[in-house]
């Protein structure tokens, strides 16, 4: 490969974007940053901290002094919060509700907005997450908008949180992921939508690897005429 480039991948929750854009970026040598997981991070801060998300001078202290680390590792990144490794418990049933919430704080979007840049910024990396495409990299040298339709998703997500020993129903999964979507293209600042230069991929019949290959002939494609 000739440059070494910014990918965007964004999508509602469960859309495939995290498992592809890992694989991805395993292939293409480059590294995975997942934004959700700095979300989750921040939200299960302000729980750690006792600090309620109306508290705007707490939130302002928290968000001045906090450290979000992410450790690339093969085997799946590490999430590191104020040097606590958080990787498991940000996705918590309750952290993951948090993310969403506090997700719509604009000075919380201000400074991850700003992390993200910073870990960006030489190339070389696949981002995923819900304005990657639209404000953290609108200039992304490629843009992809992961969609799957709302069952699929759910027994994804279901299936991952068996395996992981929860107990939780498929329903109650459906309802989470319908919040969260609408509580992510609703909110006013950075909502969750498709950029205009973006492209569409629906990988609800879709397996892993087909999604991984889909967008990995994308780009070698583009880069062979560059
Ligand atoms: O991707 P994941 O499901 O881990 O994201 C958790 C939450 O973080 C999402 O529901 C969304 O509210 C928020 N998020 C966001 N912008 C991003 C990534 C995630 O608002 N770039």
């Amino acid at each position: 490969m000739k440059k070494k480039f910014v990918i965007a991948i964004d999508g509602p929750a469960a859309s495939g974007k995290s498992t592809t854009a890992k694989q991805l970026a395993i292939k293409l040598k480059y590294i995975y940053i997942d934004t959700g997981a700095m979300y989750r991070a921040s939200g299960l801060c302000t729980l750690l901290q006792n600090i309620s998300l109306d508290d705007e001078v707490a939130l302002k202290e928290m968000l001045d002094k906090i450290s979000i680390k992410i450790e690339y590792a093969k085997e799946g990144n590490r999430i590191y919060l104020n040097g606590e490794d958080v990787s498991e418990r940000i996705r918590e049933a309750d952290s993951t509700k948090l993310s969403s919430q506090i997700a719509v704080i604009g000075i919380v979007r201000k400074k991850m907005v700003e992390l993200q840049r910073k870990m960006g910024e030489n190339g070389g990396v696949i981002m995923d997450g819900r304005d990657i495409g639209t404000v953290v990299f609108p200039d992304a040298d490629f843009k992809f908008f992961m969609i799957a339709d709302v069952r699929t998703r759910a027994l994804r997500r279901w299936k991952e949180v068996k395996d992981n020993g929860e107990s939780i129903t498929l329903e109650e999964i459906k309802e989470e992921l319908i919040w969260r979507d609408k509580n992510d293209t609703t909110r006013e600042i950075s909502p969750l939508k498709q950029a205009k230069d973006a492209i569409p991929v629906d990988t609800s019949k879709m397996s892993i690897d087909e999604q991984v290959q889909y967008i990995y002939n994308k780009i070698i494609m583009r880069n062979k005429y560059e």
